[in-house]
């Protein structure tokens, strides 16, 4: 039985890792490609080298989505609700318990 695989995305090392840990977690195998080149890039840190997430063609959809929900907004917002400053890892207003950009 033969898997095609299709590119989900292409990602500094790091990032690639923890993307692969968590499509791993759903059930989601990913292949990293592009690390074996890495031996002849020498000093270059993990946070610059790219490598490439791969996954079977069928998953992908499910494997996007799981990324899209991963993209938490890192930029600080403003409760609708309540107006109170949010920082960008909040998801809920710390003052109100708002949803970001929802009236509770
Ligand atoms: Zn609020």
């Amino acid at each position: 039985m033969e898997d095609r695989k299709v590119m989900l995305a292409s990602a500094n090392l790091l990032q690639a890792h923890t993307w692969k840990g968590l499509l791993e977690n759903q059930g989601i195998p990913v292949e990293l490609r592009g690390e074996t080149l890495l031996g002849a890039t020498g000093e270059l840190p993990a946070d610059v080298q790219q490598v490439e997430l791969w996954v079977n063609a069928e998953q992908k959809p499910l494997a996007r989505d799981h990324l899209d929900s991963l993209q938490v907004p890192k930029e600080d917002w403003v409760c609708i609700a309540c107006n109170e400053h949010n920082e960008g890892n909040f998801e809920l207003c710390w003052n109100c318990g708002a949803e970001q950009g929802k009236q509770l």
